[in-house]
């Protein structure tokens, strides 16, 4: 178990590298004392997501469009150098002893960069958990064989194609923790009820762990989801009444939804936008932004080509994306587990009150 105490914001927290568990405690006073307040952030990211893939090997076929994903990363359009695996390196040697995890992606398939092998090794040789999540177009025995090895977990994106199934039974068949992330939006909710409804998942998966759609990159502004439809509702009391044999996950970004639209889901168990406050993302040409959808725009971009991390977390930058959450709502009820969601796109902050501010 790792553990690490952070005596700025006064909070311990601890992961498990083999089970994936994670647990922190609210903020402790000067005695010593819990108090029951969840602390707002920490000093040091305790996950990062790397974008270790500057492009995508299967963005000419529009792999991505064809299987009715919109990629975020616009691999269709954007061509960039991958990450060197001397700048990975940077950054893990950087994270040792301080962050849990990284979670390696990109503009492509994480599994096709030409040191995907020492990428997983660097991050175990340093006690660092690494997982990632691909359309399993391009995997073969040896990928497999080097996920068992190192990976805490693998997600296999929902393209509803032969080879995303079987990506699933490959990694199925070899033992290993497995994931599916399905993008929700206009174009697939129907689709994600009726899968629900009928438990009309492969066998043996973990969780299927939904991603509310954004409009960025390739993302279309048509295919968001508003408070209010019929579907969103219906999508979300299918979700409160859930018996299914595979665990059902969301992304941060859903966390508004989830608190307006169910009422059967522990509060225990939720955590909104962790971005700049508990993760970030590094982009290939190593740019650190508190988000990963801030990719397209850069508006909170820090350059630590020739910096360091922490310089990116305790930046003008970062600390102006979580005065958002600090101000956010102020008359709302339930602010503390929301903050108002998503300082990036805000219409995909799926609530109706009358008390939002964003
Ligand atoms: S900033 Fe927006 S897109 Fe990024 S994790 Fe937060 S809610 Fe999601
Ligand atoms: S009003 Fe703001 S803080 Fe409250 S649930 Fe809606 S988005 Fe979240």
């Amino acid at each position: 178990m790792l553990k690490k105490i952070d005596r700025k914001n006064r909070f311990v927290s601890m992961f498990d590298p083999k089970t994936g568990f994670y647990a922190r405690s609210g903020v402790i006073d000067e005695n010593g004392k819990g108090t029951g307040v969840d602390p707002f952030m920490t000093s040091y990211p305790e996950l990062i997501d790397v974008g270790v893939m500057g492009h995508c090997v299967h963005g000419a076929s529009g792999l991505c469009l064809k299987s009715g994903v919109q990629c975020y990363q616009n691999g269709l359009k954007t061509h960039h150098p991958n990450m060197s695996l001397e700048n990975f390196k940077r950054i893990v040697d950087e994270c040792k002893g301080k962050t849990f995890q990284l979670a390696l992606g990109g503009r492509g398939d994480v599994d096709q960069h030409e040191n995907f092998a020492e990428i997983l090794q660097y991050c175990r040789e340093n006690n660092i958990v690494p997982n990632f999540t691909s359309s399993g177009l391009g995997f073969t025995d040896e990928i497999v064989s080097l996920c068992k090895e190192y990976c805490g977990a693998v997600a296999i994106s929902w393209y509803r194609q032969p080879h995303t199934l079987r990506a699933i039974q490959m990694l199925l068949d070899a033992g290993i923790k497995t994931n599916i992330h399905y993008v929700l939006g206009q174009n697939s909710i129907d689709e994600a009820i009726e899968r629900l409804s009928n438990h009309d998942f492969p066998n043996g998966i973990n969780a299927v762990i939904f991603l509310l759609h954004k409009p960025v990159g390739l993302g279309s502004e048509e295919n968001v989801l508003h408070a209010g439809d019929p579907k969103v509702q219906k999508f979300f009391d299918t979700i409160d009444h859930m018996d299914a044999p595979f665990k059902v996950g969301f992304d941060s970004c859903s966390i508004p939804a989830i608190l307006n639209y169910t009422h059967n889901i522990d509060p225990n168990s939720i955590d909104t936008c962790e971005g700049g406050r508990w993760s970030m993302y590094i982009t290939s040409d190593m740019k650190a932004l508190p988000c990963s959808f801030d990719n397209q725009d850069l508006r909170w971009a820090y350059d630590i080509s020739n910096d360091t991390i922490q310089n990116a977390w305790n930046s003008s930058q970062f600390e102006d994306f979580r005065n958002h959450f600090r101000t956010s709502c102020p008359g709302c009820k339930k602010r503390s587990a929301c903050m108002g969601g998503c300082p990036i796109r805000p219409q995909i902050v799926i609530c109706s009150s009358t008390e939002k501010t964003v």
